[in-house]
């Protein structure tokens, strides 16, 4: 179990999934200050216009920005919304002031379109994991969270994600390297590829000239002499 000094960002695990120098960039070498209080600008924007106004509707209570805590992944963070549905089983947790069992349901809205690979469900997923973990420990019981849903800005759209045993895997895989980076201090070194080109940190990493087979320098002088 980690203690309160050890917990990463939850966040930072979509930048790990999309790459892990990007994730090293930011939460080791806080190379993103500024971009990183626009994009909190942004997420705030979004919850102004959030479609889902109401705190209790059809039978599904609603909470926004939800704190989590998982110590035994070593991470906390916030979740934009989580509802809880009502249970017909016995599988669910109690809600002070409402009868019946309920069971919660991760909510996490992007302000984009959905991403060509798992790293918004990877950080959704390991919101379920915190939730799991912080509601068994009041509870005393082994909750499982089975799915939750990103809301894109773009398409203004739900995506489900089911938290099966893959992506659980992934993000406990994914988590436990943060950790190990993160105690080393260790910056993964750049290598260009495709995805590059979608990095806002881009202009900082500068991949092309430190994945040049002869390093750094001779990428700078032949950028100079074909300047
Ligand atoms: S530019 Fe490429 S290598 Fe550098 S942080 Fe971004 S994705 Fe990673």
């Amino acid at each position: 179990m980690y203690v309160d000094d050890d917990l990463l960002m939850l966040s930072g695990i979509q930048h790990f999934a999309f790459c892990e120098r990007q994730w090293a960039l930011i939460h080791i070498e806080q190379q993103w200050a500024e971009n990183m209080r626009t994009v909190e600008g942004n997420h705030l924007h979004e919850r102004v216009d959030d479609p889902f106004a109401s705190e209790v509707r059809g039978g599904i209570i609603t909470l926004r920005s939800v704190s989590l805590v998982s110590y035994r992944l070593g991470l906390y963070g916030v979740a934009d919304m989580v509802e809880f549905r009502r249970c017909e089983n016995n599988e669910g947790i109690f809600m002070i002031g409402y009868p019946g069992k309920w069971k919660p349901v991760p909510v996490e809205y992007k302000r984009g379109k959905p991403k060509p690979d798992h790293r918004d469900a990877v950080q959704l997923c390991a919101q379920a994991l915190c939730l799991e973990e912080m509601y068994s420990e009041v509870d005393g019981l082994d909750l499982e969270i089975d799915n939750g849903y990103l809301y894109y800005g773009e398409t203004r759209h739900r995506h489900e994600v089911v938290f099966d045993q893959n992506i659980r895997n992934l993000v406990e895989g994914y988590v436990q390297r943060m950790h190990e980076m993160f105690e080393k201090g260790q910056t993964p070194e750049a290598k260009y590829k495709t995805h590059c080109k979608a990095c806002s940190l881009v202009e900082i990493c500068n991949p092309k000239a430190f994945d040049h087979p002869r390093g750094v320098n001779d990428y700078l002088k032949y950028a100079l002499e074909t300047d």
